[in-house]
């Protein structure tokens, strides 16, 4: 049984190899297989989505890819870390706490980096991208 009042309010999204494949060497990179469907379920059930992407062109692959308007923060820059700095700022935007919070990432070192604010974290297949199977057992759906 789903329990609604369990699911995490925000989704964070790496942008690289878990949403697009290649976006580094691509501004029209092509979406991995699950994409679409998971933003838009995830907005259908009120969950509030955002990038957190060290890929400083970002905007213009969300926008290229038509996904841009799914997205309620998007945090873009390389700085060198393991994007605790990223997933502070989205979380103090949309005034949501990291207990609520769920982060996907393709890398080890970005998952655990942000594993240290007390956010759940989800490893994705970089083949695959995340997958609605990914989706499913985080919201428990
Ligand atoms: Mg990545």
């Amino acid at each position: 049984m789903s329990n609604p009042k369990s699911f995490p309010k925000l989704a964070v999204f790496d942008l690289d190899d878990t949403l697009v494949h290649e976006g580094f060497a691509d501004e029209h990179p092509i979406l991995c297989d699950d994409t679409l469907g998971i933003l838009t379920m995830l907005r259908d059930m009120g969950v509030k989505i955002a990038l957190a992407s060290h890929n400083h062109k970002s905007e213009i692959i969300l926008q290229n890819s038509d996904i841009r308007h799914y997205f309620d923060s998007v945090q873009a820059y390389h700085d060198y870390t393991d994007k605790q700095s990223h997933l502070k700022n989205i979380m103090k935007e949309l005034s949501i706490g990291p207990k609520q919070t769920v982060f996907f990432d393709d890398l080890i070192e970005n998952l655990n980096g942000v594993a240290r604010l007390g956010v759940k974290v989800v490893p994705v297949s970089s083949i695959r991208g995340v997958t609605m199977s990914d989706i499913r057992t985080v919201f428990n759906i």
